[in-house]
């Protein structure tokens, strides 16, 4: 598509109130230099300014271009963004996870930048399929604008920033599994393509994080800990909703909602270990790093009492330590 006259419109949409329409357009690279590395939606939906917002306000050059952000090194692209200063380790980790984000993005030297229209298969924009998205919008009820907003809310969550980017990926189905991957096109050859803890074929992440046995295990040891008793819906946004729901008041829902990113963001670590480095892991003692996790997440961000300590956050039946 041309490029000025879309970029006319984008930059129009983004203005008023035209959600529909930025969530339809892609930009699709070439040499990258007319597309924004922070603010333009190249990688998924959303811009890497919205999914990895810390970084962004670190970032040295907010407005600077894909093609600027790295270099070809001997044929192989490499990224090389510049900082306002030294990062901490947390947010080296969240680097991390903006560098597999981007992993399978590489400009195309000797060609532009383009917008794509994503409601149309040939990425081509029509009327009809302008019309035929805002009536599928329409119809789109109160009960899933509402389950979009209890998602959003995982960025509220008090627990670090990297925790955080697992658990929204998560919430989106943007966690690089073998499924993932093969959805992306990328071939993954001789890797094992199946759960690393149960052999179960074909890894996902719902199966992954809430029916495999092994995470079953683990929510069974929470639940017994946390003295929740719900259901435990097989998908990763139905599930977050449920668990942080269960607290009667604001302040407990706020604590489910630190263990359960705790749980999500170590089981997640626990899966990379065992896939990269052949390492096992013991429920039991993953239990035991969540508690003390989330425990000093939570003090840190002054949500417990001075008088809640870590043994006493320990016990089972914690919310009703909170009645
Ligand atoms: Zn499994």
């Amino acid at each position: 598509m041309e490029n000025g006259w879309w970029s006319k419109i984008v930059a129009a949409a983004g203005r008023g109130n035209e959600g529909w329409f930025l969530e339809n357009i892609k930009r699709r690279l070439g040499d990258g230099r007319g597309t924004k590395f922070w603010e333009d939606s190249w990688v998924g939906r959303e811009s890497l300014n919205i999914s990895f917002h810390r970084l962004y306000r670190l970032c040295e050059n907010r407005k600077v271009s894909v093609g600027e952000s790295g270099r070809w090194v001997e044929g192989v692209w490499v990224w090389d963004l510049k900082w306002r200063r030294e990062l901490r380790d947390c947010e080296r980790e969240t680097v991390k996870s903006l560098m597999d984000a981007i992993s399978s993005f590489v400009p195309t030297a000797g060609t532009k930048d383009r917008w794509t229209w994503r409601a149309a298969t040939d990425g081509r924009y029509s009327t009809k399929s302008t019309y035929d998205t805002i009536k599928s919008k329409r119809s789109v009820n109160q009960n899933q604008r509402s389950e979009v907003k209890t998602l959003v809310s995982v960025w509220k969550t008090a627990a670090p920033q990297k925790a955080l980017v697992t658990a929204w990926r998560l919430l989106r189905n943007r966690l690089p599994t073998a499924d993932n991957l093969r959805k992306r096109n990328i071939m993954l050859g001789d890797v094992n393509q199946d759960c690393p803890w149960c052999h179960a074929h074909g890894e996902n992440l719902n199966h992954l994080f809430l029916t495999c046995s092994k995470a079953q295990e683990l929510w069974d040891e929470i639940q017994s800990w946390t003295g929740i008793s719900s259901a435990r819906p097989s998908s990763a946004a139905a599930h977050w909703i449920v668990f942080s729901e269960c607290g009667k008041e604001k302040k407990v829902r706020n604590l489910l909602k630190t263990i359960w990113v705790g749980c999500i963001w170590l089981m997640w670590r626990k899966r990379n270990e065992k896939i990269f480095e052949g390492k096992d892991w013991e429920v039991k003692t993953l239990v035991r790093e969540i508690k003390i996790r989330s425990w000093c997440w939570n003090k840190i961000f002054g949500i417990l009492d001075p008088d809640m300590d870590l043994s006493r956050w320990c016990c089972d039946d914690l919310i009703s330590h909170f009645l």
